[in-house]
């Protein structure tokens, strides 16, 4: 970072802020040869995610759309409010701790319903049921009967 007024590589920073997005931190320099001050921006860039369809496609990771594809599984189940933007956000940090800059939309179809599957065993349903789109309802009671399987205390309630 040069001086824009004499060109000296050393500067001082001498404030620092966040803007309103927390993305963005903007810098108030100041130059050591001629104490010109100047302002610098600086971006946080978030590494491109994409996501592989199953034709082949390709898109950018939408965790917005992901967020509420969770939600509307989780509709009116008794969960605590942003527990699917919490999931979301945890599926996100997941694939990128993984560092690949492709993703195939089914790696997030499963991280998904491993998700829900911990929250709200009925919201796991009504996703599975439409992102695996069982064949038949022998399929689905199969699904259910795993569900029940590895419960643990046996508990039918609810
Ligand atoms: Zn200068």
């Amino acid at each position: 970072m040069r001086c824009p007024q004499c060109g000296e590589r050393e500067t001082r920073v001498v404030d620092s802020r966040d803007l309103d997005d927390s993305a963005t931190i903007r810098r108030r320099r100041e130059c050591a040869a001629c104490s010109a001050r100047f302002t610098t921006y600086e971006r946080i860039e978030a590494a491109r995610l994409i996501v592989v369809k199953r034709d082949g496609g390709r898109q950018e990771f939408d965790r917005d759309k992901l967020a509420s594809g969770l939600r509307k599984a989780l509709t009116r189940r008794p969960v605590p409010d942003g527990i699917a933007e919490a999931a979301a956000d945890e599926i996100e940090a997941e694939l990128r701790a993984a560092g690949a800059t492709e993703v195939p939309s089914s790696r997030i179809g499963s991280l998904a319903m491993e998700k829900l599957r911990a929250i709200d065993q009925i919201a796991y349903i009504r996703f599975a049921s439409v992102y695996q789109s069982f064949e038949d309802l022998e399929d689905l009671k199969r699904e259910v009967d795993t569900l029940y399987a590895t419960r643990g205390d046996g508990s039918r309630s609810k």
